[in-house]
């Protein structure tokens, strides 16, 4: 039987409640499909603030480094907020991210059918759903360029500079096209080509690896249309690929159109499998402790992570059938329960997803 060694990061507010039901799922789909795991819990945020001062202790790096890989759930809360910037809980998911080298964010945004009513898009719109997948460069591009203040043409002025090698742009490719492989084998690169001398290098190279890729049909598109087509028409998009701060705004665009914060899960991956799972959400410190959570985000969150850490198709499948077949039969957890429906509490909604598997 194979074993995975999973690092836990509980995290703050929700995040305890979340991750916990993620474990129980995943023991439970582990006995069916006969995998194993094993869990082990390291500090993070708050929590290790509280313990030992910092927000990332050592123990917790070198933990997430020595397993196979890592589900978090989130960190920060109002306890917290008057602290330093070099203190703060939010401070631990850069550092965490920087020290397990990731460099792509993938950031699902699925509209469930049975959801349909939670999204402010128009009815006819959304008629068939939409499932897209936002694979996002992470580590390099403006966010992480030469910057500064100096002495400009109207007096004083702040500057940000983007560069991108062509060794950037093809590794976060190459996981779009392998990813577009995973789903419809459909990629939209988005980039801002009439402008950006990055953007025309991203193009130009996408586009030679796009030869290495026959099977998956690529395109390009603009960034502002692409921020139009999302409310227009998202059922077009499959996998899209992007830069740094595109992909920030484009996922966090296309998470309100599901309307549903509770439910998006996202996976950060560097050169390795290992990679960290996390909902797209915070620890959402108004409900924490009153198990009122939706775990659900989280619970996706663990199935990318069989999906794409283990290679675990038919688990992975599993747990997101379950999923479908909760919210069809129309249960659901506080955030979503409409029409004075009775809201299922997290423990709840987990044990239903765990009688479905
Ligand atoms: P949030 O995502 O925690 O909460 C926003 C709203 O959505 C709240 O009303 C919350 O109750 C609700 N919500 C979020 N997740 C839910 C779930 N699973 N089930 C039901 N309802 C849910 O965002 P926020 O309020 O802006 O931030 C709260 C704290 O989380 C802050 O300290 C922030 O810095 C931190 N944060 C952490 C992460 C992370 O760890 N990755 C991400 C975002 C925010």
């Amino acid at each position: 039987m194979k074993n995975y060694k999973i690092g836990l990061l509980r995290g703050d507010g929700i995040g305890p409640e979340i991750v916990d039901s993620a474990v129980r799922v995943l023991k439970a789909v582990g006995e069916k499909y006969n995998i194993g795991f094993t869990f082990t819990p390291y500090l993070i945020g708050g929590a290790a603030i509280d313990a030992c001062g910092i927000p990332l202790p050592q123990e917790t790096v070198d933990g997430c480094l020595s397993s196979d890989s890592v589900l978090l759930g989130a960190v920060g809360g109002p306890k917290w907020d008057n602290l330093p910037g070099n203190v703060r809980p939010e401070k631990a998911l850069l550092g965490i991210r920087a020290a397990m080298g990731l460099f792509t964010n993938l950031r699902p945004a699925k509209l469930y059918p049975a959801l349909k009513d939670e999204c402010p898009l128009r009815a006819d719109i959304v008629a068939n759903g939409f499932d897209i997948m936002i694979v996002r460069e992470l580590t390099g591009g403006i966010y992480f360029g030469e910057r500064g203040y100096r002495e400009g043409k109207y007096g004083e002025e702040a500057y940000d500079t983007e560069a991108y090698s062509r060794m950037e742009i093809e590794r976060i490719a190459r996981v779009a096209f392998e990813t577009a492989r995973k789903r419809n084998k459909k990629l939209i690169s988005i980039d801002k080509a009439n402008v950006l001398e990055t953007s025309r290098l991203w193009r130009k190279i996408v586009h030679e690896m796009a030869a290495e890729y026959p099977d998956v049909t690529c395109g390009d598109m603009l960034v502002d249309n692409a921020a139009m087509q999302l409310v227009r028409n998202p059922s077009q998009f499959d996998v899209v690929v992007t830069s740094n701060m595109f992909g920030d705004i484009l996922s966090d665009e296309a998470s309100q159109i599901t309307g549903s914060i509770g439910m998006l899960p996202s996976a950060s991956l560097g050169d390795t499998t290992r990679g960290l799972y996390e909902p797209i959400h915070g620890s959402a410190p108004d409900i924490a402790g009153q198990n009122k959570a939706n775990p659900i985000a989280t619970i996706l969150s663990a199935a990318m992570m069989l999906l794409y850490a283990f290679d675990e198709k038919a688990a992975s499948e599993a747990i997101v059938n379950a999923v479908d077949k909760v919210l069809n039969e129309g249960l659901r957890t506080a955030d979503l329960a409409r029409n004075g429906a009775t809201p299922l509490t997290t423990t709840e909604m987990t044990d239903e997803i765990i009688k479905r598997l």
